[in-house]
C-alpha cells in the first residue's frame, strides 16, 4: 500500500511551523511517519519538513550539559560529529539503532515524538536523566524525559508544539553506565532493554527498564540495586507488580547485564 495523497512544504524557520493548520504534520527523518503513512495509519493533509531548520540542528555545549537540536540524526551521534556529553555512551547507543540507512535520516526528536515503547532513545535518554524542550505558540516548556512519554506512541506534546531540543546532563568523571538491548536480529527494535547510571559525583543513580509496551519504568531504590542488596528479579517483580514475572525474564536479564556492564564486570553490552 502507498500513502494517501498529501501536500509537502519545507520549513525554513521554527516560527513558521508553530502555527500549523489543521492536519499539518511535522516530518523529520520520515523513518517512522513514512511507514505509518504507507500503512494508512497516519493520513496528514500536509507534511511540514523540519529536518533542516537551523534552530533544530543547533548543538549547544555548556559546562553541565549538551543541548541537541531535535533534528540531530542518529548517524551524526554515531559518527562523533556531535559532542557526546557521556563520553561515548550515546555514541554506542546511536550505532545500535536500526540500520545505517535509517540512522542517516532518523532523528532524536522524531524518535522521542513518535514514542515507540521499544525505541532506543526513549530508554537511553530516560536513563541519562535528559530533559526535553518543546516550543509552541505560547513559548517553551522543559519536560523531564520521565514525564514526556505518557504511553505507547503518546507524549506530552500539544497539537501545536514542536520538540525543539534535548538536553543531556554531563555525568561526573567517575560515572559509569550500562545499557542492554535484547533484539531478535541486529537492526530491530528492542524486545527488552535496561539502563543503569551510576554517577556519585552528582548524586545521580538511575536504573530503568524499557520495551514494556508503555513508558520506561524507573526502578525504585537504584542504590540498593547497584549495591546488590536486592536481586534484579525481585526489583523487576516489585516494579511490574500485577504482571506475570515470567513474561519479563528478558527484562530481568537486561537489567543484570546493564548492571554488570556499569560495574565493569563485563564488556560494554549494548
Ligand atoms: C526498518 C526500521 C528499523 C528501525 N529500528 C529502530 C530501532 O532499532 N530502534 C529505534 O529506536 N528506532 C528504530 N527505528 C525508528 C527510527 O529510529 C526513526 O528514525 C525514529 O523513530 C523516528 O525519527 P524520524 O526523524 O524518522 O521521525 P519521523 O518519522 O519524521 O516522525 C515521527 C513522528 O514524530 C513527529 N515528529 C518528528 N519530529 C518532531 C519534532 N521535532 N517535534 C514534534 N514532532 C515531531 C512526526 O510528526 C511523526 O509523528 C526503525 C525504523 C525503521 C524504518
Amino acid at each position: 500500500m502507498k500513502a494517501a495523497a498529501f501536500e509537502y512544504r519545507r520549513a525554513d524557520t521554527l516560527a513558521e511551523t508553530l502555527l500549523p493548520e489543521l492536519n499539518d504534520k511535522p516530518v523529520a527523518g520520515n523513518q517512522s511517519l513514512g511507514p505509518m503513512m504507507n500503512l494508512r495509519l497516519a493520513r496528514p493533509r500536509r507534511l511540514i519538513d523540519i529536518a533542516t531548520i537551523p534552530e533544530l540542528r543547533k548543538i549547544v555545549e555548556s559546562p553541565d550539559h549538551v543541548r541537541f537540536g531535535a533534528a540531530t540524526t542518529h548517524a551524526e551521534i554515531e559518527d562523533g560529529e556531535t559532542p557526546d556529553p557521556t563520553n561515548g555512551w550515546m555514541r554506542a547507543a546511536a550505532g545500535n539503532i536500526a540500520h545505517r540507512a535509517v540512522r542517516n535520516r532518523g532523528t532524536m526528536g522524531g524518535s522521542l515524538a513518535h514514542a515507540d515503547p521499544a525505541a532506543d532513545w526513549v530508554i537511553v535518554l530516560t536513563g541519562l536523566e535528559a530533559t526535553v524542550i518543546v516550543a509552541g505558540p505560547v513559548g517553551e516548556r522543559r519536560i523531564p524525559m520521565e514525564d514526556f512519554i505518557n504511553g505507547p506512541y503518546t507524549t506530552d506534546l500539544g497539537d501545536s508544539e514542536l520538540l525543539v531540543a534535548i538536553e543531556v546532563p554531563r555525568p561526573g568523571s567517575s560515572a559509569r553506565w550500562g545499557y542492554k538491548k535484547f533484539m531478535r536480529q541486529v537492526g530491530e527494535f528492542a524486545k527488552a532493554s535496561a539502563t543503569v547510571l551510576i554517577d556519585p559525583e552528582n548524586d545521580r543513580h538511575r536504573c530503568a527498564l524499557g520495551a514494556l509496551g508503555g513508558p520506561p519504568v524507573i526502578l525504585a531504590d537504584p542504590l540498593a540495586i547497584i549495591e546488590g542488596s536486592v536481586s534484579a528479579a525481585d526489583i523487576v517483580s516489585a516494579a511490574l507488580s500485577g504482571r506475570q514475572l515470567q513474561s519479563f525474564s528478558m527484562h530481568v536479564a537486561a537489567l543484570e547485564s546493564a548492571l554488570a556492564s556499569a560495574l565493569g564486570q563485563q564488556e560494554d553490552c549494548a
